[in-house]
């Protein structure tokens, strides 16, 4: 049978293939947290303050909610972007923290800044940052001091990420392609209301590099487990159980199922949580460190940067 160009059946015919290819080829990006969990850090971080800081930051608190992200969305644009969000540890051998030396200088003469690169430079340009930001600190620029917090925040939340700090972290080398979004989006998504955000008054910090490179280190311990229950699951999961489509927009997606992700957040036994609210204090330990380090500036509470107003983690502070 000749199919007609117009014919209404292979015109619904064109729809499905369509459908699927969508569904198929959809264009998959790495954004560490996703939205929802970069956001909260940045949130729930100014709530870790010492007072001196809290009035300050709270006045501008959907600035730092709102450009919690801006890291992400610069991968886009920036070729020098995507290195900064990451480090694949494992590149570096069976004990990388060994390895690896904890200062720029050091490992850029070991590997040549290249590698570094190739590998991602996720715990040093977070000490790079830092500098910058206790510089604005001590100018005492509103400005500065709000984009460089936000900022850092990003970079902090990306660090305590364990699929942040390997080669596989799609999953694409052991057929578990798609567990980083798993673990950071959709898990957040579905389950992250429920958390505990409220993690106590900040630290200072001694020493600002080798704290970071802890922060890595335990990301990188538990990448095992993300990567081991998630392939027990899977062989446990009937294959039509393990996704399940939504409708986003005008798109259909496939995502884990439900019950897929509800599981395997079960056996994770809180690990997402503790690594959010490492996050969150860790964020909010590094702006004050930065404070302190400058001098310990009076931020001017009434001094606001307006941003929109989002809602993050269920309670609303605003
Ligand atoms: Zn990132």
């Amino acid at each position: 049978m000749v199919v007609k160009k117009h014919q209404p059946g292979h015109l619904c015919m064109m729809k499905w293939l369509l459908l699927i290819l969508a569904i198929i080829f959809r264009p998959y990006e790495i954004q560490a947290w996703g939205f929802y969990g970069h956001r909260a850090v940045n949130k729930f971080a100014c709530f870790a303050l010492p007072p001196e800081m809290f009035g300050f930051y709270k006045s501008n608190i959907d600035y730092l909610i709102n450009h919690s992200v801006d890291p992400d969305k610069r991968r886009h644009s920036d070729p020098a972007e995507a290195p900064r969000h990451f480090i694949d540890a494992d590149h570096y051998g069976e004990n990388p923290f060994d390895t690896l030396p904890i200062y720029w200088k050091d490992a850029v003469e070991k590997f040549t800044e290249d590698t570094l690169q190739a590998y991602g430079i996720g715990p040093w340009y977070i000490n790079k940052m830092f500098y910058r930001l206790v510089e604005a600190f001590r100018k005492n620029d509103p400005d500065a001091i709000l984009y460089y917090s936000a900022n850092i925040g990003h970079y902090i939340a990306d660090s305590h990420v364990p699929l942040h700090c390997t080669e596989n972290y799609n999953g694409q080398m052991t057929n578990q392609h798609g567990i980083h979004g798993l673990w950071e989006s959709r898990l957040p998504e579905l389950f992250a209301t429920n958390y505990d955000y409220f993690m106590g008054r900040c630290q200072y910090i001694d020493k600002i590099q080798p704290f970071i490179w802890s922060a890595v280190h335990d990301s990188y311990a538990a990448l095992d487990s993300v990567l081991a229950f998630e392939k027990l699951l899977t062989e446990s999961t009937e294959s039509d159980e393990k996704y399940s489509f939504e409708q986003r927009g005008s798109t259909t997606i496939q995502v884990y199922s439900y019950d897929f992700s509800e599981q395997f957040h079960l056996i994770l036994n809180g690990q997402v949580e503790r690594r959010l609210q490492a996050s969150i204090i860790d964020v909010a330990s590094i702006w004050y460190t930065a404070w302190v380090e400058a001098g310990m500036p009076v931020l001017n509470p009434w001094t606001v940067i307006e941003d929109e107003k989002v809602e993050v983690g269920g309670e609303d502070f605003h």
